[in-house]
Protein backbone atom coordinates (compact mmCIF):
# COMPACT_ATOMS: atom_id res chain seq x y z
CA UNK A 1 0.00 0.00 0.00
CA UNK A 2 1.47 3.56 -0.99
CA UNK A 3 -1.11 5.96 0.94
CA UNK A 4 1.02 7.21 4.16
CA UNK A 5 0.02 6.70 7.31
CA UNK A 6 -1.91 9.29 9.50
CA UNK A 7 -1.57 8.07 13.52
CA UNK A 8 -3.43 9.50 15.45
CA UNK A 9 -2.97 9.09 19.24
CA UNK A 10 -6.80 9.25 21.15
CA UNK A 11 -4.86 9.17 24.44
CA UNK A 12 -2.88 12.06 23.61
CA UNK A 13 -5.91 13.83 22.39
CA UNK A 14 -8.43 12.91 25.83
CA UNK A 15 -5.04 14.07 27.50
CA UNK A 16 -5.19 17.46 25.97
CA UNK A 17 -8.65 17.86 26.92
CA UNK A 18 -8.12 16.98 30.29
CA UNK A 19 -5.14 19.64 30.66
CA UNK A 20 -7.35 22.39 29.09
CA UNK A 21 -10.23 21.80 30.97
CA UNK A 22 -8.10 21.56 33.88
CA UNK A 23 -6.47 25.16 33.46
CA UNK A 24 -9.86 26.75 34.03
CA UNK A 25 -11.26 26.26 37.54
CA UNK A 26 -14.50 23.54 38.46
CA UNK A 27 -17.63 26.28 37.55
CA UNK A 28 -16.45 26.54 34.22
CA UNK A 29 -17.21 23.78 31.34
CA UNK A 30 -14.64 22.78 28.47
CA UNK A 31 -16.39 22.41 25.06
CA UNK A 32 -14.48 20.64 22.00
CA UNK A 33 -14.31 21.82 18.50
CA UNK A 34 -14.43 19.66 15.90
CA UNK A 35 -15.09 21.80 12.40
CA UNK A 36 -13.54 21.17 9.33
CA UNK A 37 -13.19 17.53 10.00
CA UNK A 38 -11.66 17.81 13.47
CA UNK A 39 -9.10 19.82 12.22
CA UNK A 40 -8.39 16.97 9.84
CA UNK A 41 -8.48 13.89 11.77
CA UNK A 42 -11.53 12.74 11.32
CA UNK A 43 -14.09 14.54 13.23
CA UNK A 44 -16.45 11.28 14.25
CA UNK A 45 -13.42 9.21 15.46
CA UNK A 46 -12.42 12.76 17.49
CA UNK A 47 -15.77 13.53 19.10
CA UNK A 48 -16.42 10.38 20.42
CA UNK A 49 -12.52 10.07 22.28
CA UNK A 50 -13.81 13.57 23.10
CA UNK A 51 -16.68 12.38 24.77
CA UNK A 52 -15.63 9.78 26.33
CA UNK A 53 -13.15 12.30 28.18
CA UNK A 54 -16.09 14.02 29.31
CA UNK A 55 -16.58 16.58 26.56
CA UNK A 56 -20.73 17.29 26.40
CA UNK A 57 -20.57 20.56 23.83
CA UNK A 58 -19.02 20.18 20.66
CA UNK A 59 -18.65 22.79 17.91
CA UNK A 60 -18.65 22.68 14.52
CA UNK A 61 -18.51 25.60 11.62
CA UNK A 62 -21.69 24.63 9.83
CA UNK A 63 -25.00 21.94 10.07
CA UNK A 64 -23.82 19.58 7.27
CA UNK A 65 -20.71 19.42 10.12
CA UNK A 66 -23.49 19.11 12.54
CA UNK A 67 -25.26 16.46 11.35
CA UNK A 68 -21.80 14.23 10.61
CA UNK A 69 -21.50 14.83 14.22
CA UNK A 70 -24.28 14.04 15.79
CA UNK A 71 -23.97 10.72 13.59
CA UNK A 72 -20.80 9.69 15.46
CA UNK A 73 -22.35 10.65 18.65
CA UNK A 74 -25.73 10.07 18.93
CA UNK A 75 -28.15 11.73 20.79
CA UNK A 76 -27.52 13.66 24.61
CA UNK A 77 -23.76 16.23 23.97
CA UNK A 78 -25.25 19.29 22.29
CA UNK A 79 -23.45 20.24 19.19
CA UNK A 80 -23.39 24.20 18.35
CA UNK A 81 -23.34 25.35 14.84
CA UNK A 82 -20.85 28.62 14.48
CA UNK A 83 -22.53 29.74 11.38
CA UNK A 84 -25.60 29.82 13.14
CA UNK A 85 -28.88 29.05 11.45
CA UNK A 86 -28.76 29.76 7.54
CA UNK A 87 -31.11 29.60 4.77
CA UNK A 88 -31.86 25.70 3.95
CA UNK A 89 -30.47 24.55 7.57
CA UNK A 90 -33.80 24.05 9.38
CA UNK A 91 -34.39 20.67 8.21
CA UNK A 92 -30.64 19.72 9.49
CA UNK A 93 -30.99 21.48 12.35
CA UNK A 94 -34.14 19.63 13.44
CA UNK A 95 -33.22 16.35 11.91
CA UNK A 96 -29.97 16.05 14.15
CA UNK A 97 -30.79 18.12 16.96
CA UNK A 98 -27.76 20.73 16.06
CA UNK A 99 -28.03 24.23 18.52
CA UNK A 100 -27.07 26.99 16.01
CA UNK A 101 -25.11 30.12 17.55
CA UNK A 102 -27.72 33.05 15.52
CA UNK A 103 -25.52 35.57 14.17
CA UNK A 104 -27.99 38.56 12.98
CA UNK A 105 -31.27 39.47 13.47
CA UNK A 106 -32.18 37.48 10.19
CA UNK A 107 -30.65 34.51 11.42
CA UNK A 108 -32.62 35.01 15.19
CA UNK A 109 -36.23 35.42 13.22
CA UNK A 110 -35.81 32.89 10.86
CA UNK A 111 -34.84 30.49 13.43
CA UNK A 112 -37.64 31.62 16.17
CA UNK A 113 -39.74 31.21 13.28
CA UNK A 114 -39.01 28.05 11.70
CA UNK A 115 -37.88 26.03 14.27
CA UNK A 116 -39.39 27.68 17.59
CA UNK A 117 -38.71 25.15 20.26
CA UNK A 118 -35.46 24.12 18.94
CA UNK A 119 -32.32 25.33 21.31
CA UNK A 120 -30.08 28.26 20.35
CA UNK A 121 -27.10 30.34 20.80
CA UNK A 122 -26.35 33.98 20.59
CA UNK A 123 -23.17 34.77 19.01
CA UNK A 124 -21.90 38.42 20.05
CA UNK A 125 -19.24 40.18 18.02
CA UNK A 126 -17.02 42.18 20.44
CA UNK A 127 -14.21 43.43 18.20
CA UNK A 128 -13.41 40.73 15.41
CA UNK A 129 -15.55 41.68 13.21
CA UNK A 130 -16.39 38.24 11.28
CA UNK A 131 -19.42 37.08 12.79
CA UNK A 132 -22.28 37.68 15.40
CA UNK A 133 -24.81 41.18 16.33
CA UNK A 134 -22.62 44.18 17.62
CA UNK A 135 -23.65 45.98 20.51
CA UNK A 136 -26.77 48.26 18.47
CA UNK A 137 -28.00 45.12 16.78
CA UNK A 138 -28.45 43.12 20.06
CA UNK A 139 -30.04 45.61 21.79
CA UNK A 140 -32.53 45.59 19.48
CA UNK A 141 -33.24 42.40 20.18
CA UNK A 142 -32.13 41.25 23.58
CA UNK A 143 -35.11 41.66 25.02
CA UNK A 144 -36.96 39.59 22.38
CA UNK A 145 -33.64 37.09 22.28
CA UNK A 146 -33.73 36.66 25.82
CA UNK A 147 -37.29 36.12 26.65
CA UNK A 148 -36.78 32.38 24.15
CA UNK A 149 -34.13 31.36 26.85
CA UNK A 150 -30.77 31.01 24.84
CA UNK A 151 -28.56 28.45 26.21
CA UNK A 152 -25.52 30.90 25.27
CA UNK A 153 -24.18 33.78 24.78
CA UNK A 154 -20.60 33.29 22.98
CA UNK A 155 -18.24 35.80 21.46
CA UNK A 156 -14.63 34.94 19.74
CA UNK A 157 -11.12 36.34 20.57
CA UNK A 158 -8.88 37.67 17.35
CA UNK A 159 -6.06 38.13 19.37
CA UNK A 160 -5.90 35.54 22.72
CA UNK A 161 -2.58 34.15 21.00
CA UNK A 162 -0.97 37.39 21.50
CA UNK A 163 -1.47 38.25 25.23
CA UNK A 164 -0.17 41.33 25.20
CA UNK A 165 -2.72 42.69 22.59
CA UNK A 166 -4.87 45.57 23.41
CA UNK A 167 -7.80 44.13 22.15
CA UNK A 168 -7.99 41.20 24.32
CA UNK A 169 -8.86 43.42 27.24
CA UNK A 170 -11.41 45.46 25.04
CA UNK A 171 -13.37 42.52 23.72
CA UNK A 172 -13.56 40.97 27.36
CA UNK A 173 -15.13 44.63 28.52
CA UNK A 174 -17.02 44.37 25.81
CA UNK A 175 -18.52 40.90 26.19
CA UNK A 176 -19.25 41.50 29.42
CA UNK A 177 -20.58 44.87 28.77
CA UNK A 178 -23.07 43.24 26.73
CA UNK A 179 -23.91 40.09 28.63
CA UNK A 180 -23.67 41.12 32.09
CA UNK A 181 -26.90 40.29 34.07
CA UNK A 182 -28.61 38.21 31.30
CA UNK A 183 -28.32 35.31 33.48
CA UNK A 184 -27.43 33.16 30.56
CA UNK A 185 -24.28 31.12 30.15
CA UNK A 186 -21.24 32.72 28.17
CA UNK A 187 -18.25 31.01 26.75
CA UNK A 188 -15.63 33.58 25.03
CA UNK A 189 -12.37 31.65 25.06
CA UNK A 190 -11.04 29.10 22.62
CA UNK A 191 -7.55 27.54 23.07
CA UNK A 192 -5.96 30.79 23.23
CA UNK A 193 -8.28 32.91 25.54
CA UNK A 194 -8.39 29.64 27.92
CA UNK A 195 -4.60 30.59 28.32
CA UNK A 196 -5.12 33.68 29.20
CA UNK A 197 -6.48 33.46 32.39
CA UNK A 198 -9.98 33.05 34.22
CA UNK A 199 -11.51 36.35 33.83
CA UNK A 200 -11.59 34.83 30.47
CA UNK A 201 -13.49 31.22 30.97
CA UNK A 202 -16.90 32.33 31.91
CA UNK A 203 -18.85 29.21 32.02
CA UNK A 204 -17.79 27.38 29.00
CA UNK A 205 -14.70 27.25 26.93
CA UNK A 206 -14.51 26.21 23.27
CA UNK A 207 -10.82 24.95 22.60
CA UNK A 208 -9.90 23.44 19.12
CA UNK A 209 -6.15 23.64 18.61
CA UNK A 210 -4.78 22.53 21.42
CA UNK A 211 -6.73 19.59 21.60
CA UNK A 212 -4.83 18.31 18.55
CA UNK A 213 -1.45 19.31 19.76
CA UNK A 214 -1.05 22.39 18.28
CA UNK A 215 -0.11 26.21 19.22
CA UNK A 216 -0.74 28.14 21.42
CA UNK A 217 -0.80 25.16 23.95
CA UNK A 218 3.09 24.69 24.70
CA UNK A 219 2.22 21.79 26.70
CA UNK A 220 -0.15 19.68 24.65
CA UNK A 221 0.93 16.44 24.11
CA UNK A 222 1.38 15.60 20.43
CA UNK A 223 -1.25 14.08 18.66
CA UNK A 224 -0.34 13.20 15.17
CA UNK A 225 2.73 11.13 13.26
CA UNK A 226 2.91 10.76 9.81
CA UNK A 227 4.35 7.96 8.36
CA UNK A 228 5.46 7.72 4.95
CA UNK A 229 6.27 4.47 3.21
CA UNK A 230 9.50 3.93 0.98
CA UNK A 231 8.48 3.29 -2.59
CA UNK A 232 12.18 2.63 -4.29
CA UNK A 233 15.39 3.27 -3.19
CA UNK A 234 18.31 3.52 -4.99
CA UNK A 235 21.78 4.47 -5.46
CA UNK A 236 23.40 7.56 -7.22
CA UNK A 237 27.00 8.30 -8.20
CA UNK A 238 28.63 11.63 -6.90
CA UNK A 239 27.63 14.44 -9.05
CA UNK A 240 23.68 12.84 -10.14
CA UNK A 241 21.08 14.97 -9.90
CA UNK A 242 17.63 14.17 -8.38
CA UNK A 243 13.97 15.18 -9.12
CA UNK A 244 12.48 18.03 -11.07
CA UNK A 245 14.94 20.99 -11.92
CA UNK A 246 18.14 19.12 -10.92
CA UNK A 247 16.96 20.40 -7.13
CA UNK A 248 19.73 18.47 -5.69
CA UNK A 249 23.34 17.16 -6.69
CA UNK A 250 24.44 14.40 -4.42
CA UNK A 251 27.74 15.73 -2.96
CA UNK A 252 29.57 12.12 -2.75
CA UNK A 253 27.77 8.64 -3.54
CA UNK A 254 24.38 8.49 -2.09
CA UNK A 255 21.27 6.70 -1.33
CA UNK A 256 17.76 8.06 -2.42
CA UNK A 257 14.82 6.56 -0.84
CA UNK A 258 11.46 7.91 -2.73
CA UNK A 259 8.49 7.79 -0.51
CA UNK A 260 4.50 8.27 -0.78
CA UNK A 261 3.29 11.65 -0.11
CA UNK A 262 3.45 15.06 -1.97
CA UNK A 263 2.34 18.58 -2.11
CA UNK A 264 -1.12 16.93 -3.07
CA UNK A 265 -1.29 15.56 0.30
CA UNK A 266 -0.55 19.29 2.34
CA UNK A 267 3.13 18.55 2.54
CA UNK A 268 3.80 22.19 0.54
CA UNK A 269 5.98 22.18 -1.72
CA UNK A 270 8.30 25.18 -0.34
CA UNK A 271 9.06 22.53 2.75
CA UNK A 272 11.88 20.90 0.22
CA UNK A 273 14.94 22.49 1.43
CA UNK A 274 13.72 23.13 4.72
CA UNK A 275 12.34 20.35 7.28
CA UNK A 276 14.03 16.53 7.34
CA UNK A 277 12.11 13.10 7.22
CA UNK A 278 12.95 10.75 10.23
CA UNK A 279 13.98 7.29 10.73
CA UNK A 280 13.73 6.81 13.89
CA UNK A 281 15.47 9.26 15.61
CA UNK A 282 17.75 9.88 12.79
CA UNK A 283 16.81 13.40 10.51
CA UNK A 284 16.78 12.53 6.77
CA UNK A 285 17.29 15.43 4.74
CA UNK A 286 15.06 16.27 2.14
CA UNK A 287 16.88 15.71 -1.79
CA UNK A 288 15.67 18.36 -4.13
CA UNK A 289 12.12 19.35 -4.82
CA UNK A 290 8.98 18.15 -3.02
CA UNK A 291 6.50 16.66 -6.10
CA UNK A 292 2.78 16.03 -6.28
CA UNK A 293 2.87 12.38 -4.60
CA UNK A 294 6.16 11.88 -4.08
CA UNK A 295 9.18 13.32 -2.00
CA UNK A 296 13.57 12.23 -2.53
CA UNK A 297 15.57 11.55 0.75
CA UNK A 298 18.84 11.49 1.17
CA UNK A 299 19.21 7.89 3.30
CA UNK A 300 23.22 7.78 3.02
CA UNK A 301 23.98 7.50 6.74
CA UNK A 302 21.16 5.17 7.72
CA UNK A 303 22.40 1.12 8.37
CA UNK A 304 19.65 0.38 5.74
CA UNK A 305 17.03 1.87 3.86
CA UNK A 306 14.04 1.21 6.33
CA UNK A 307 10.42 0.48 4.70
CA UNK A 308 9.00 4.11 5.76
CA UNK A 309 9.82 7.70 6.96
CA UNK A 310 8.25 10.21 9.48
CA UNK A 311 7.37 13.99 8.47
CA UNK A 312 5.41 14.53 11.68
CA UNK A 313 6.18 12.47 14.95
CA UNK A 314 8.25 13.02 18.12
CA UNK A 315 11.11 15.58 16.42
CA UNK A 316 9.17 17.44 14.89
CA UNK A 317 6.25 18.61 15.12
CA UNK A 318 2.45 20.25 13.31
CA UNK A 319 4.19 23.94 14.13
CA UNK A 320 7.45 22.98 12.83
CA UNK A 321 6.11 21.85 10.06
CA UNK A 322 3.86 25.03 9.83
CA UNK A 323 6.38 27.71 10.40
CA UNK A 324 9.30 26.01 7.54
CA UNK A 325 6.04 26.49 5.40
CA UNK A 326 4.97 29.54 6.43
CA UNK A 327 1.84 28.89 7.61
CA UNK A 328 0.17 27.93 10.86
CA UNK A 329 -0.68 24.70 12.94
CA UNK A 330 -4.63 24.56 11.87
CA UNK A 331 -3.84 25.44 8.00
CA UNK A 332 -0.98 22.51 8.14
CA UNK A 333 -3.18 19.90 10.16
CA UNK A 334 -6.38 20.62 8.11
CA UNK A 335 -4.44 20.64 4.87
CA UNK A 336 -3.33 16.91 5.77
CA UNK A 337 -4.13 14.98 2.41
CA UNK A 338 -7.55 12.88 2.02
CA UNK A 339 -4.97 9.69 0.82
CA UNK A 340 -3.65 9.39 4.41
CA UNK A 341 -5.02 6.25 6.24
CA UNK A 342 -5.94 7.80 9.33
CA UNK A 343 -4.93 4.91 12.40
CA UNK A 344 -6.74 5.52 15.49
CA UNK A 345 -4.19 4.76 18.61
CA UNK A 346 -4.34 4.66 22.06
CA UNK A 347 -7.43 4.10 24.13
CA UNK A 348 -9.40 7.20 24.36
CA UNK A 349 -10.37 6.75 28.25
C1 LIG B 1 -12.20 27.72 15.50
C2 LIG B 1 -12.91 28.37 16.62
C3 LIG B 1 -12.65 27.98 17.94
C4 LIG B 1 -11.50 27.09 18.32
O1 LIG B 1 -10.31 27.84 18.22
P1 LIG B 1 -8.88 27.26 18.56
O2 LIG B 1 -7.98 28.42 18.39
O3 LIG B 1 -8.62 26.19 17.54
O4 LIG B 1 -8.91 26.72 19.93
C5 LIG B 1 -13.46 28.51 18.94
N1 LIG B 1 -14.44 29.40 18.65
C6 LIG B 1 -14.69 29.82 17.39
C7 LIG B 1 -15.78 30.80 17.15
C8 LIG B 1 -13.93 29.33 16.33
O5 LIG B 1 -14.17 29.76 15.09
Amino acid sequence: MASGTLHIDLAALAANWRALDAASDSATQTGAVVKANGYGLGAGRIARALAEAGARRFFVAMAEEGAAVRKALGPGPQICVFSGHMEGDTALVAEHDLTPMLNSVDQLTRHLEALPDQPFGIQLDTGMNRLGMERAEWAAVAEIALSRRPVLLMSHLACADEPDHPLNAHQLAEFKALTDGTGVPRSLSATGGILLGRDYHFDLTRPGIGLYGGLPFQDARPVVRLSLPVVQSRPIEEGESVGYGCGWVAQRPSIIATVSGGYADGLHRVLGNRVHLWAGDVPCPIAGRVSMDLITVDVTDLPEVPAALDILGPHQFVDDLAEAAGTIGYEMLTSLGARYERRYDGAAG
